[in-house]
């Protein structure tokens, strides 16, 4: 069995809670002295709403994207994470989450026990589908009390 991490993946909601999940992301980058990724997941509108509401959501959906992208790049930069290793990526988080992992070859993904679907769960609803059929390992970081 692997003793060590090589490529830890961080996935952030961009809450303000994600920077406590992301210290202790790099806490174990540098314990192990391993690369770092990181990735927000953006839900497409049309995934929620779909089908019920016949409205063109694409200018919104672009405003979505601009926002999360800066978000995001500000975000990793602030982590020392190289662009390369930054991943907008459009879908279900869990589904992209496994995904991107799979892709990356990581062998860590670290995600926070809960965001912005707030503390109602013993788990965060996304930290659970991370959990479940994870290719590597999983850390959720406890966030909230
Ligand atoms: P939640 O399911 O909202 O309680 O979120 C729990 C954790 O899942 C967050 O702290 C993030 O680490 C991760 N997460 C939630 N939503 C996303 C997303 N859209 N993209 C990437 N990670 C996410």
């Amino acid at each position: 069995m692997e003793s060590t991490f090589t490529h830890i993946l961080i996935a952030v909601d961009l809450t303000e809670d994600a920077r406590n999940v992301a210290k202790k992301a790099c806490a174990l980058r540098t314990v192990f002295d391993c690369k770092l990724s990181c990735t927000h997941v953006i839900e497409p509108l049309s995934l929620a709403y779909g089908g019920d509401v016949p409205m063109d959501l694409s200018t919104i959906q672009d405003q979505i994207q601009n926002t999360a992208k800066s978000h995001l790049q500000e975000f990793a930069t602030s982590l020392s994470i190289p662009k390369e290793n930054q991943h907008l990526v459009f879908g279900r988080p869990e589904t992209e989450i496994h995904s991107l992992a799979s892709e990356i070859n990581a062998d860590l993904i670290v995600v926070g026990s809960h965001g912005r679907h707030g503390l109602a769960l013993l788990l965060g609803s996304t930290a659970n589908g991370v959990l479940h059929g994870s290719p590597c390992d999983v850390l959720a970081v406890r966030v909230g009390n």
